[in-house]
């Protein structure tokens, strides 16, 4: 049998004496191994070590050819099952954190990996968290970190928002009152700036996994087409909608509109079925986006009774409210052709909704009356005034540029990409580093001024009331303003630990530094990262802010 105990101890502790695992300072032949770092919510299991244990075998490998290698380590360590730990047992989200961290890690050094330990990051000290603050006030600068309205879960027993996670089948995780949707200004990170070049830069990736690049791709979602103007009858009001397929606009019979639309409240206001819609658009708002857009799931809509006038016909177009359109897509608005989409065309028997042919097979005529099926594929546009007889590919081309000639539509892409919302109402994470001032509205936090500390856990109430718990710490939100000297507030929400976790590759090459997050010496030594080891799951979440956050 194998001595583990004495063999490992021994040479564990040779390999400690003789620095074996220490980062070169000046590499030649340099190779940057990254493994993607835990959250350290307890001790370590087998799917941690598995990703670990390949990166030493490659460490060692590699060393042993002659490569000076780069093996750092560190603690993905804000997050909500801290603050859990703090709401349910009265814990201390640092203790139960740092806790974790060293139990983990005395694992980590009993398997021997090949760390340098020296590098070791934590995302929630505060010597890291400076330089997340200082990223997003650079992002601010940039004009890529803006405040928007969005939709939150909000559980009216707890008085909390909840991550999409913790809403099972529509109630609350912890008490099971109904979850409800609440508006909340929040900030957001204009990633959709930039989804042209993560797509296109996809190509660029070399020794990614194909399945990881079609995940991104798929992620990022970029549709052509077009976006088309509708009036809408009776009101001093424009409804713009997006297509791919402005070939089939002449076979249009409805609209929809996310039920979280802005322009919802104005077209339903005084209607009579105000009340109805409302309760629709309540019921809608429970479901998650995934949810509501799965391609099984039947689509759902109510009737606004009010009409769109079509561009070109001039015909009366009913106005539809829908869970399945999402605001955030295109522009949450979508034209119904039931002739041509197999979804439409399910809606459209279901709710009487007349079928228009406009695109004929090259082969055969359509009849609306027996069609068992929309007809999706290309074809000869037909029914479409001074365009009948094109064939479709070449219709869109031609409807698009007549509307732009027209000034009713124009040409458009967008991404399935969204903003990301980073804000969270929560104590365990970085604090947002902007001031609210009365007189000089949002002020970012002076870049000397970093970093914005978390607050004693002493001085927080965990349990939920309704607003962040930063919010209710005196000493933390009431500060004075920058520009003016007057008082103002802190913003009392903290930071998506994605944010965290954006960037911390590129603090592991200068780990101590006080004066920047690296330094530019360091990272052309290192980079680029020679192979990273992680699980598929992040291939759109992690690895496209990862990516987004070195653009
Ligand atoms: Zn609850
Ligand atoms: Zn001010």
């Amino acid at each position: 049998m194998y001595p583990a105990r004495e063999i490992e101890k021994k040479w564990q502790s040779f390999w400690q004496e003789i620095e074996l695992f220490k980062t070169p300072k000046n590499p030649k032949r340099k190779f940057y191994l990254l493994e993607m770092f835990p959250y350290p919510s307890g001790d370590l299991h087998m799917g941690h070590l598995r990703n670990y244990v390949m990166g030493d075998v490659v460490w060692r490998y590699l060393r042993m050819k002659g490569y000076d290698l780069l093996h750092p380590f560190g603690w993905d360590a804000f997050g909500l099952p801290a603050e859990e730990a703090a709401i349910k047992r009265g814990e201390s989200p640092k203790k139960w954190t740092m806790n974790n961290i060293s139990v983990s890690k005395n694992t980590l050094k009993l398997m021997g990996l090949s760390y340098d330990w020296d590098r070791e990051v934590t995302t929630c000290n505060p010597d890291y968290y400076r330089w997340t603050q200082w990223l997003f006030l650079k992002l601010y600068e940039h004009g890529l970190a803006y405040r928007k309205e969005a939709y939150v879960n909000w559980c009216p027993g707890c008085q909390t928002v909840l991550a999409n996670e913790q809403v099972i089948g529509g109630k609350c995780w912890r008490c099971d009152s109904p979850v409800r949707k609440k508006a909340l200004t929040q900030w957001f990170i204009k990633i959709t700036e930039y989804a042209e070049r993560l797509l296109k830069d996809i190509d660029k990736l070399e020794g990614w996994p194909e399945r990881v690049k079609t995940l991104q791709r798929n992620w990022i979602g970029k549709s052509e087409g077009a976006e088309i103007d509708f009036e809408v009858e009776g009101m001093d009001l424009k409804l713009s909608v997006f297509t791919t397929r402005p070939d089939t606009l002449f076979g249009v019979t409805f609209i929809t509109i996310a039920p979280e639309h802005p322009v919802v409240e104005k077209l339903i206001r005084g209607t009579k079925n105000e009340k109805k819609i409302r309760e629709y658009i309540e019921q809608a708002l429970l479901l998650t986006e995934i949810e509501r857009t799965r391609m099984d799931r039947e689509k759902t809509g109510i009737r606004t009774g009010r009409y769109a006038i079509h561009p070109f016909t001039g015909e009366r177009i009913e106005i539809w409210i829908g869970d399945y359109v999402l605001v955030s897509y295109g522009t949450g608005i979508v034209m119904g052709v039931p002739a041509h989409d197999q979804r439409d065309f399910e809606f459209a028997k279901k709710h009487g909704i007349p079928i228009k042919v406009v695109i004929r097979p090259p082969d055969r005529d359509l009849n609306p009356e027996i069609m068992e099926e929309a007809y999706e594929e290309e074809g000869i546009m037909i029914n479409s005034g001074i365009f009948s007889g094109l064939p479709s590919r070449e219709g869109i081309k031609e409807i698009t540029k007549y509307m732009e000639a027209k000034g009713i539509g124009r040409k458009k892409v967008t991404y399935r990409l969204r903003d990301w919302l980073v804000s969270r109402q929560r104590y365990w994470g970085a604090p947002i580093p902007m001031i609210h001032c009365e007189r000089c509205g949002i002020v970012p936090v002076p870049y000397e001024d970093l970093p914005v500390l978390l607050p004693p856990e002493e001085k927080v109430d965990f349990t939920p009331r309704g607003k962040p718990p930063l919010a209710s710490v005196p000493e933390f939100i009431n500060t004075t303003c920058p520009k003016c000297g007057g008082p103002a507030k802190r913003d009392p929400d903290t930071m998506d630990t994605f944010v965290d976790s954006a960037w911390y590759h590129i603090r592991y090459l200068d780990p101590k530094n006080e004066k920047e997050p690296v330094r530019r010496s360091e990272a052309n030594k290192w980079f680029p990262i020679d192979l990273y080891i992680g699980g598929i799951e992040h291939a759109t979440g992690h690895l496209i802010y990862f990516r987004f956050i070195t653009k």
